[in-house]
């Protein structure tokens, strides 16, 4: 039961040291492919890969099994079975591996070295034996073995793919509101699983980003030549799964009609595409096998319409083989006997409304009504009684039931194994049926970019190795499908490797802030997968990594708030972003005390801004307002915020990013939008007015240049005094010696540094 649009994928890993080998495959569609992970930041990749493929089971080696702490970790993240595999399947022997596979680089380049790669080898020999064993089947139609390097694309991790809600939502998994959903105007379930995969393993190589994008390009300009495409891409169905089912020997008659009817299309898709001139489109036109051969001998052997069952005959057409013709008239006739000897019966008896019958278990028969018995001659001979009838066979009929059924017989199995024949010969074509099939859901999925494009108003990126995002007039693709055509507020984002490289971005709770964020974000992926972009302009400089945080309260929908789990990310982030990478920070710092968090908040800021640490491009959301310091102290910082406006007692969102940060929180406001009764929010305001007044009598407060009170907020001296006033507080003068008054006013004096 394989949902026909997504993939399912087995992943074999191979832990040897700190290095890993793994293999993937796809058994019904007969994609394979394998990797080395032999950077120095393996494990992430590790988890990076698992992420890409979502492999439901993963079959693994002693040493990785060994290792409990990097297994928890994936059994944490991944919803998949882990199988122990013994060790002795995971050899680096070549052996005939390559002679039985064609094990090739991504641009389908024989590879020389193959013997190196002793890792990749190690988990394909066991993937391969593991699936031999568990599916006990052959592994014809997985000719191929594609061995990638892990750098060819962008790494995301799961934090990411998930916040971004590329694929699936985070709540319930589902694809309605995620980029897959706005993206996805594929016309079949080839196509479909492609661009799950493609927005899975953005590229990161500027030429090959291009060559999808002019190809889109030119898709999106010519009407004429999209809606060709998409006429004959409507009637093609899953060639990769049927050629699957070939190979695997479970294909029927039916599925072979569906084949031919798939391929049939296949010399007028190769027609349309002659007219083509992007390089992409021109290689697809090239690879497209129009497989006649195969679409002729389907034609003309297999009947439109065949029944489900390949076993009771009816499948081959009259003129493809001449002993079944022979048979089958032979059948025809018999049955004509069989009116006539009725005919004579009737004939003989005087029994008007004898009939002659068959069952299959017993065979011909002549049936006679109860009252016409009597009539009935002594040559009959009694078979069976029904309540109204008694039924008969005689010499005659037993003869002629012989010759048919023989006949019947010998046609099923004749048929049967015609059919068995034809479908090794598909088998044997496999590859061809795989290279067209790869080459129509390639098309399928630049199409869908260029349908998107045009009915979304997307424009082409300009990508380069520049280091620069610069966004004009951007949207959230998801936000702006759900809201409808013309809502939704665009922004601009300008971020490069110097000046501009860390934006702090406040303003008030639901302002946009994340949204605004996961807009940059996901307009990057875009342009790395190929797709043109919600925006008026964008000029995407390639990174290699994006990283999400979004802080413990707002990530609640995981069921992983703490905030432990929180700044472990935050630890890997600032481990593994380098300066090319995209880094989204979304409140984070909120799983703590106030104090805390600020305090974190702003190291991290610190750290990432740090050209010789991190110098990551970086957007960081966050309500502690005190970080807006930053842009006056470090280089690569500039303070944004969201902008609204008050009227009156309310806010108006306008949506819009400003330069310059706020100092207003509006979560009163916000209180007050939400349907917070008025008694509550008076009262709201009368605390925080209260607050303010204590504030100010304490002095120190305004000398923060001439800045409003941060509402319902403190700054960072409050903190300190809050803190102080804690700590006397507890104290409970009874009990206190002098040695807990001495340790307690040296506790004060630390606070106050
Ligand atoms: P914040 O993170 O600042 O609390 P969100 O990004 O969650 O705010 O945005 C809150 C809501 O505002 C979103 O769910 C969306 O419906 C709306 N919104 C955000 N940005 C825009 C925009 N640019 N145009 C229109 N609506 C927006
Ligand atoms: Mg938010």
């Amino acid at each position: 039961m394989l949902e026909e649009r997504k993939n399912n994928y087995i992943m074999s890993i191979f832990k040897s040291g700190i290095y890993f080998g793994i293999s993937i495959c796809d058994i019904s569609t007969g994609e394979f492919y394998s990797a080395e992970i032999k950077d120095n930041q393996n494990f992430p990749l590790l988890l990076d890969e698992i992420a890409r493929y979502n492999p439901s089971e993963l079959v693994i080696n002693t040493m990785m099994s060994d290792s409990e702490e990097e297994i928890s970790k994936i059994k944490e993240r991944f919803d998949c079975y882990i199988t122990n595999y013994e060790d002795k399947y995971f050899d680096d022997k070549l052996d005939n591996l390559n002679l039985r596979f064609n094990i090739t680089d991504t641009n389908n380049k024989k590879i020389e070295d193959i013997a190196d790669k002793k890792l990749a080898i190690s988990s394909i020999n066991a993937l391969v034996q593991y699936i031999e064993q568990t599916q006990m089947t052959s592994l014809d139609h997985i000719n191929k073995i594609t061995i990638y390097q892990i750098s060819k694309y962008m790494s995301l991790d799961i934090n990411a793919r998930r916040n971004l809600e590329i694929t699936e939502k985070m709540r319930d998994k589902s694809k309605k509101g995620t980029l897959l959903w706005v993206l996805d105007k594929t016309s079949t379930s080839m196509g479909g699983r492609l661009l799950r995969r493609w927005l899975n393993d953005p590229l990161i190589d500027v030429t090959e980003i291009n060559k999808r994008l002019n190809s889109v390009k030119e898709l999106k300009n010519d009407m004429i030549l999209r809606g060709d495409i998409t006429e004959n891409l409507k009637k093609v169905y899953d060639i990769e799964r049927l050629a699957g089912k070939m190979a695997y020997g479970n294909a029927n008659a039916r599925d072979m009609i569906t084949l031919k009817n798939s391929l049939q299309k296949l010399p007028d898709l190769k027609q349309t595409l002659s007219k083509c001139n992007s390089v992409m489109l021109t290689e697809l036109y090239n690879s497209i096998d129009e497989l006649k051969d195969i679409y002729e001998l389907i034609e003309k052997a297999i009947i439109d319409d065949p029944p489900m069952t390949i076993k009771d005959g009816d499948i081959i057409k009259l003129g493809y083989d001449e002993e079944i013709d022979k048979l089958k008239t032979a059948t025809t006739q018999g049955k004509n006997w069989i009116i006539d000897l009725e005919a004579e019966e009737r004939e003989k008896t005087g029994i008007k409304n004898l009939k002659v019958g068959f069952n299959k278990v017993f065979g011909y028969y002549i049936e006679v009504t109860k009252s016409n018995l009597s009539q009935v001659p002594d040559r009959y001979i009694r078979k069976q009684t029904l309540t109204n009838a008694e039924r008969f066979i005689t010499e005659e009929l037993k003869n002629l039931e012989n010759q048919i059924l023989g006949a019947e017989e010998k046609v099923v199995n004749l048929e049967y194994n015609a059919f068995v024949q034809i479908r090794e010969e598909i088998s044997k074509n496999i590859k061809r049926l795989q290279i067209s099939a790869t080459a129509v859901a390639t098309l399928d999925v630049l199409t869908s970019f260029a349908i998107v494009a045009e009915d979304l108003n997307y424009c082409m990126p300009i990508v380069d190795n520049s280091g620069i995002i610069d966004i004009k007039a951007g949207r959230h693709p998801v936000i702006e499908k759900m809201l409808g055509a013309g809502i939704f507020v665009e922004n601009d984002t300008y971020l490069d490797k110097n000046e501009n490289r860390l934006s702090i971005i406040t303003g008030p709770n639901m302002a946009g802030k994340s949204t605004y964020m996961r807009q940059v974000a996901l307009i990057t992926l875009m342009a790395q997968v190929g797709s043109f972009v919600p925006s008026q302009e964008a000029h995407i400089g390639v990174v290699d990594k994006i990283f999400t945080r979004v802080g413990a309260s707002d990530d609640l929908s995981m069921g992983q708030s703490t905030f432990m789990v929180e700044m472990m990310e935050v630890a890997s982030i600032l481990k593994e972003a380098t300066q090319n990478s995209l880094i989204i920070l979304d409140e984070i710092g909120r799983g703590t005390s106030t104090y805390d968090g600020l305090s974190i908040a702003w190291a991290v800021a610190e750290y990432i801004a740090d050209k010789e640490k991190c110098g990551a491009k970086t957007l960081f959301a966050t309500h502690y307002h005190e970080l807006t310091e930053l842009e006056n102290q470090l280089e690569g910082i500039k303070n944004y915020s969201i902008a609204v406006k008050e009227k009156g007692e309310d806010i108006i969102f306008l949506r819009k990013i400003v330069r310059g940060g706020t100092d207003e929180s509006y979560g009163i406001h916000v209180a007050k939008l939400a349907g917070v009764p008025k008694q509550v929010t008076q009262k709201a305001n009368e605390i925080l007015k209260n607050i303010e007044r204590k504030n100010i009598l304490t002095g120190k407060q305004m000398e923060k240049k001439e800045k409003k009170q941060v509402e319902g907020q403190f700054d960072m001296y409050n903190y300190k005094l809050a803190e102080i006033a804690h700590e006397i507080d507890k104290i409970n003068l009874n009990e206190l010696t002098p040695i807990d008054a001495l340790n307690t006013l040296v506790r004060i004096k630390e606070k106050m540094k």
